[in-house]
């Protein structure tokens, strides 16, 4: 459930018509609703009350400071992908002791970053990792918490760019490898294996596929502990889909709760998940302007002020995004049309081959489900400045990052001379 519905025949995000913060902010934006996310977040952590378990927001889906703040305020942890990531997650205050570090590239700074910050744990993901952290780590005298992250060859049937989980994908440890490795990090000085990751994929619409990597992933942390090996924590990754269209509905995140739970019965852990776009997804929409109408030998290709650089997911992954008018008209047609940006790529478009409500230059459209990997994939491709976030509680809005200038994008090139 989300706060985004006509009023008056004007679409609003909670009680603001978006018209109005168009008229005060243009176009571009990002719009997201706080008492959806702070809905979404409220639903997913009562999933979990049953257990002793800690949420971890994946800054990835959107690292915008509001909705950081958001999230923490409501007693979220984090799960970070990079030292800038921490450097967000700091300014929010959350302190170490919720914060997650995954990715298969963490550099050596973003190590030492991590360290004294004193996070949670490392989500190690190879063994050249593992040697690198117990080295910085003793260097600055301590013990780092880590999980191995394991990927459990486990197909998640998704789009193959956002699958993580397979053999072929450059994610994790082989689960063949895994309790080796494991042995290896017991024996080392400044490393303390205390967690058990595994994270397959985004966009998830099916429970097995997190029902079969859990069931490998147990197993190994059975046989770990029989080891001697204390493993705590258990963390489950993210990946719970949202609805982008009426196709395919992702289970509701009490069903994804009841099967892991079911799962784990019996194992007594603290469990870690990371969810982020069933979080942001559906909190956020990015507004537009119609700029020209234009009739194609073979179609109609309706131009908006919003491009790829602004929201690259149908470009990247063929992801399906709804089109609303902002203003609803009763005689309003349907037409196959494109719905397309103004960048020189035939890949900026935000629907395509669509049967959408007609719209007239001028008018603005709302792009759904553009809260999650929106703005955070954004890129100043064209020489676009990057567009604005809002962000509404109730009959409120702000401004929580202002739409870039022409001016700050080149003010730090300097001629060669
Ligand atoms: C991207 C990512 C997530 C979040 O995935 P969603 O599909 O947005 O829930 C969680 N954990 C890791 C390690 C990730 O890379």
């Amino acid at each position: 459930m989300d706060h985004f519905r006509y009023l008056d025949h004007r679409l609003h995000c909670e009680q603001v018509p978006l018209d109005q913060i168009a008229a005060s902010v243009g176009t571009p934006f990002y719009c997201y609703s706080q008492a959806t996310l702070e809905r979404h977040f409220d639903v997913f952590h009562n999933a979990f009350a049953g257990v002793e378990h800690l949420i971890c927001y994946s800054v990835k889906a959107n690292s915008s400071l509001a909705v950081l703040d958001t999230l923490a305020r409501r007693g979220s942890g984090f799960d970070i992908v990079s030292g800038g990531e921490l450097e967000r997650v700091r300014r929010v205050g959350c302190p170490g002791s919720r914060v997650v570090f995954s990715g298969v590239g963490k550099s050596s700074a973003e190590i030492q970053a991590a360290l004294e910050h004193e996070v949670l744990m490392f989500n190690v993901e190879s063994q050249g990792e593992l040697m690198r952290i117990n080295a910085l780590a003793g260097r600055m005298g301590l013990k780092a918490p880590i999980a191995l992250r394991i990927n459990p060859d486990v197909d998640p049937a998704t789009h193959p760019y956002i699958s993580t989980g397979l053999k072929r994908n450059k994610f994790g440890i082989p689960h063949t490898q895994a309790a080796e490795l494991y042995r290896l990090a017991a024996g080392l000085e400044h490393v303390r294996p205390i967690g058990l990751d595994c994270h397959i994929g985004s966009q998830l619409t099916t429970l097995e596929p997190f029902v079969d990597a859990l069931k490998r992933v147990k197993r190994l942390l059975v046989e770990l502990r029989r080891e001697g090996i204390p493993i705590r924590y258990l963390d489950l990754g993210g990946g719970l889909g949202i609805p982008y269209d009426s196709q395919q509905i992702p289970p509701h995140p009490e069903r994804y709760a009841e099967a892991l739970l079911h799962e784990l019965q019996g194992l007594e852990v603290v469990l870690i998940l990371e969810p982020g776009r069933v979080i942001v997804g559906n909190a956020g929409v990015l507004v537009a302007r119609v700029e020209y109408v234009k009739q194609g030998e073979e179609k109609r290709f309706i131009i908006t002020d919003a491009g790829m650089n602004d929201l690259i997911r149908p470009a990247l992954y063929d992801a399906h995004h709804a089109i609303l008018p902002v203003t609803r008209r009763f005689d309003r047609e349907e037409i196959l049309a494109d719905v397309v940006g103004p960048i020189c790529e035939s890949a900026d478009f935000l629907a395509r081959d669509r049967m959408i409500p007609e719209f007239l230059a001028g008018e603005l459209l709302a792009v759904r489900s553009a809260g999650a990997y929106g703005f955070t994939m954004s890129s100043n491709y064209n020489s676009r400045p990057r567009a604005a976030e809002v962000m509404v509680r109730q009959d409120r809005f702000a401004v929580v990052r202002p739409r870039e200038t022409i001016q700050q994008l080149l003010e730090h090139e300097i001629l060669f001379s």
